[in-house]
């Protein structure tokens, strides 16, 4: 839609172009969510797409993203075949429902600044242990595990002026085998639940819960825990104001099918070979 309140679209080539932050300011990444609603209080868009960052690299200590990688690139991305964990980036791409369009243009740091209970690049990032590069209107740059990012639906951890330039996920975390589950209410409904389980070769398990809850959840354990104390940890990470609520799913369901998303994920990890 038109936003009939921008009065300025700036498009800054570098760090050294980007404006002093003033009310009414807004960071463009794809638009795909900026462009869907009425946005009354801003005046001014910085399009962060004219910064030319390359979307992402491959190196010897991970897998670098930049905030303007779109869900697109990042699924076409051909990762080295160790990379165990290297499924479980398709699977969060599609788990964003959108069509080419939206695929093409919907970026990985948007995703995780809407900070959307449903974000799958928040669950992504959040299960391979993945650290956000920020910057500081000040200048300066600033380093937070991705876990941290989001604080509940609408609300990242970003201050003021601050710019989320990209992602870090470490070669230790795309290591690890995976298993993720997503459930929705409908075949093509937002997540209600997604939840993602890594193992480390050392026999450790992670789970980060997402979706279901107002901001991911993460439950760690020694070894493939039984039903028991899976269902205690749940219980413990997890109280029930803290299961999301919204037109994609009630608590009390979210709450029934991250237990049951949880137990497929620990007998799928515990089954050997490749998980799904
Ligand atoms: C059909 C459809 C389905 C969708 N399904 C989902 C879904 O399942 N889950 C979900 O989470 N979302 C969903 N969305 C919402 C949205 O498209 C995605 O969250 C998308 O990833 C947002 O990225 P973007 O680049 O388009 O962000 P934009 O719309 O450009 O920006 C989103 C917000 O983040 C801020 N922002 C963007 N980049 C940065 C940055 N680098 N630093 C600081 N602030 C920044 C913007 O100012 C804005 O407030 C859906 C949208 C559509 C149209």
């Amino acid at each position: 839609m038109d936003l009939n309140t921008v009065e300025t679209v700036l498009r800054p080539r570098s760090r050294s172009q980007l404006p002093s932050w003033q009310d009414g300011d807004a960071c463009l990444a794809g638009g795909t969510w900026l462009f869907s609603e009425p946005q009354l209080t801003t005046r001014r868009l910085v399009d962060l797409t004219s910064l030319g960052w390359s979307p992402h690299a491959i190196g010897p200590d991970g897998l670098t993203l930049a905030a303007t990688c779109t869900f697109a690139q990042l699924d076409r991305l051909d990762l080295p075949p160790a990379w165990s964990a290297a499924p479980l980036i398709g699977q969060c791409c599609r788990a964003l429902l959108g069509s080419f369009k939206i695929w093409n243009t919907a970026t990985v740091g948007g995703n995780l600044c809407l900070a959307l209970p449903a974000g799958p690049m928040t669950a992504l990032a959040a299960a391979l242990d993945a650290r956000c590069t920020i910057w500081s209107a000040d200048g300066a740059e600033r380093d937070l595990p991705a876990m941290d990012f989001v604080l509940g639906p609408r609300r990242n951890a970003l201050r003021p002026g601050e710019i989320l330039r990209g992602l870090h996920i470490p070669t230790e975390a795309l290591m690890r085998r995976t298993a993720f589950r997503r459930i929705s209410l409908s075949p093509a409904g937002r997540s209600g639940a997604l939840l993602i389980g890594t193992l480390e070769a050392s026999g450790a398990v992670a789970l980060t819960v997402t979706a279901a809850v107002r901001r991911p959840i993460r439950l760690a354990f020694d070894g493939l825990p039984d039903d028991a104390a899976l269902a205690q940890a749940i219980a413990a990470a997890i109280p029930d104001a803290l299961y999301h609520d919204d037109v994609h799913g009630r608590p009390d369901w979210r709450r029934h099918v991250t237990g049951l998303l949880a137990r497929e994920i620990r007998d799928a990890l515990g089954e050997g070979g490749s998980c799904i």
